[in-house]
């Protein structure tokens, strides 16, 4: 882990209405280091992901990526900055094959470049640049041997890698993943957890995750949040430890 955050976000406030649904919360990202954030349903959990990836813009507080504020920047403007997101409900469109949902993910972030004489040799060279990171993404995925299958037809589990491969295709240095193992099965959850551990090595990220078992395997910081709150981060032994944590959350 070095020791500068690739993302910093600094008392984050979301208000819906009379609502604080994220109240003054700070987490900080580090490359090769899993954050990950648990709490109750309607903690703010997902909340906090959409302010982190523009797709909500805070009422408060600062974002900054790679030292950059990025509170207010479209979600495409941060993405193209190396932020990768997936979503709690699906973003896959279930007619294309695990192939084209990638190749569409990959494109979104190309830049559309004005006209001029080279631009079709610029497109011809970035549609093999494009091809090579979906390639590369679906393999990392572990989804090669689905490439050409239509998304509907594979499983769940795949499914869920297929969010990740989507994700990966656009190269992001700081991924967010909000419970990229709900409602799976237990072989289905470790192939997943097998998964992340992989990508923790070249990333920094955030993952939300209601799965104890995972959020321990992954986890080297962990933050608590109820009702908009952070009421407990540190380390998971730290956090299990805090007995504030085991009477508000974890329940033992
Ligand atoms: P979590 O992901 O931890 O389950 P959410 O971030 O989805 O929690 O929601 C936090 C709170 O904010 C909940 O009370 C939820 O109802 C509310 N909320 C989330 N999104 C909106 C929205 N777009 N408009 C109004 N209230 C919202
Ligand atoms: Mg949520």
């Amino acid at each position: 882990m070095s020791d500068v955050a690739l993302l910093a976000a600094d008392k984050l406030t979301k208000r819906f209405g009379g609502l604080a649904a994220v109240n003054e919360v700070s987490v900080k990202l580090y490359r090769d280091h899993l954050h990950a954030v648990i709490g109750p349903n309607g903690a703010g959990k997902s909340t906090l992901t959409n302010l982190l990836s523009g797709d909500l813009q805070p009422t408060s507080g600062q974002i900054l990526f790679g030292g950059k504020e990025t509170a207010g920047n479209t979600p495409e403007s941060i993405s193209r900055l190396g932020l990768g997101r997936s979503y709690q409900k699906t973003n896959i469109f279930l007619p294309f094959t695990v192939w084209d949902n990638v190749r569409l993910a990959a494109q979104s972030r190309e830049r559309h470049a004005p006209w001029n004489p080279l631009r079709w040799l610029q497109s011809a060279a970035s549609m093999t640049a494009v091809n090579q990171r979906c390639e590369r993404a679906i393999e990392l995925a572990g989804l090669t041997h689905r490439a050409q299958t239509v998304a509907a037809t594979i499983s769940h589990g795949e499914q869920r890698q297929l969010e990740i491969a989507m994700t990966l295709a656009t190269e992001p240095t700081v991924l967010l993943l909000d419970e990229p193992l709900a409602g799976m099965g237990q072989a289905e959850a470790e192939r997943m957890v097998e998964l992340l551990l992989k990508l923790k090595k070249d990333h920094a990220m955030m993952l939300v995750e209601h799965d104890m078992d995972a959020v321990f395997a992954l986890a080297d910081q962990l933050t608590v949040m109820v009702n908009g709150q952070v009421i407990a981060s540190g380390t998971p032994a730290q956090v299990r430890a805090d007995p504030q944590v085991q009477a508000a959350y974890l329940g033992d």
